[in-house]
């Protein structure tokens, strides 16, 4: 690869989440979550040219707070995300984040953007990806357990790339679901609301579980999973945080990201160490067998990785050229003579009489 100009570095274009907002209108919400798709799927096929590691975690009692890089040896990525259920009763985000993408030649950032809207684009795209090879072939039906801020764009992720057709609802506090079916009205999906989660499960195809508790929490017990579903078990993603009965896990085939991070952080935390599971992208690439039959429970037990923040990074920067929705950053020292940095600094001293 030949060097860029020095000109064609100096600004790095930022999305805020204003624009990232604007950027959702200006392609639509389906066809975004539709073209993240493509990307986390497309990257998945590459899996073994990404650099891989478990996230790096830093626990508090209140929540964790995490980086997660890769790179496929051209472009490098990352994502700073944390993960606080306390936050919402507070105002504030259970999860938010910010990432970038730089060039591997130059060690240059190419873009900084908010990650908050698109965590929720980029997990939703997955699971769809996702249930697209596991779930049965005529889900129609999905169980939302879990009614907070990932939960629409899973429902609209499962309904533009998997075909739901009806939402059955449930959340511990019914204003969550109330709040979804206000924001999923005439978007074209029957939406149920349920008394229970186990009342959601009932002819659902597809579960979801999505909920934020800091705790080894049971939002699905064994009893209300019956043969033949997919079950997307999104919010358990921290050690000591889990959604899942493990009776569940010992009945189904569980697959997952990337099996070091989900180990500590996944449902499987559960189960003992060498409990069996399936690389998705080995199922995506035809290396292994994803649904074998109608009886089967297929489990994801996703927990994000970063090959899907840098499928999502990925597409927003492809995605912004000529649109304008960002800024340009000031954040890389541009010197005219490169290790001149001093004399640039020097540069910018007031004149004589200029007030500091
Ligand atoms: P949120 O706080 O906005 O919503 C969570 C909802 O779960 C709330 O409405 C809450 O009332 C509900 N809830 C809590 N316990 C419940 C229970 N036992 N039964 C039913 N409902 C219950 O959080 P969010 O941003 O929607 O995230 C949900 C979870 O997903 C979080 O734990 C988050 O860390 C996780 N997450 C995972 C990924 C991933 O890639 N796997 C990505 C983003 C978020």
């Amino acid at each position: 690869m030949s060097a860029p100009a020095p000109s064609e570095l100096a600004f790095v274009p930022f999305v805020s989440v204003d624009n990232m907002m604007k950027l959702v209108h200006h392609i639509g919400i389906e066809k975004m979550l539709s073209g993240i798709a493509d990307y986390v799927e497309e990257d998945f096929r590459r899996w073994e040219l990404f650099d891989k590691t478990p996230r790096v975690a830093s626990h508090s009692k209140e929540g964790v707070i995490e980086l997660m890089p890769t790179s496929d040896g051209e472009t490098y990525g990352f994502k700073y995300v944390n993960g606080h259920p306390k936050n919402t009763k507070e105002g504030l985000q259970t999860v938010t984040a910010f990432g970038l993408l730089a060039d591997v030649y130059t060690g240059y950032p190419v873009l900084v953007t908010e990650m908050t809207v698109l965590t929720a684009l980029r997990t939703a795209a997955t699971s769809a990806v996702v249930a697209k090879y596991l779930a049965p072939k005529d889900a129609h039906t999905m169980a939302m357990i879990g009614n907070g801020a990932q939960s629409e764009f899973q429902a609209l992720a499962m309904k533009e790339i998997c075909g739901i057709k009806t939402l059955r609802l449930y959340d511990v506090d019914p204003k969550a679901t109330e709040k979804l079916m206000r924001n999923l009205e005439g978007r074209g999906l029957t939406l149920q609301s349920c008394k229970s989660a186990e009342e959601a499960a009932l002819g659902a195809q597809i579960i979801t579980t999505c909920t934020a508790d800091k705790q080894n929490a049971t939002v699905l017990s064994d009893n209300m999973v019956g043969t033949g579903v997919h079950i997307n078990a999104i919010g358990g993603d921290c050690p000591g945080k889990t959604e899942l009965a493990s009776g569940i896990l010992a009945r189904s085939d569980v697959f997952v990201e990337y099996p070091p991070q989900t180990r500590i952080e996944g449902e499987i935390q559960q189960m003992p160490e060498d409990f069996p599971v399936t690389e998705i992208w080995k199922v995506i690439t035809g290396q292994a067998e994803g649904r074998k039959d109608e009886r089967q429970i297929t489990l994801f037990d996703g927990v994000g990785f970063a090959t899907e923040d840098f499928s999502a990074l990925r597409y927003v920067r492809d995605q912004l050229k000529g649109t304008g929705l960002y800024h340009d950053l000031d954040m890389l020292a541009d010197p005219d003579d490169p290790r001149d940095l001093f004399g640039m600094v020097m540069r910018a001293e007031p004149e004589s009489g200029d007030a500091a």
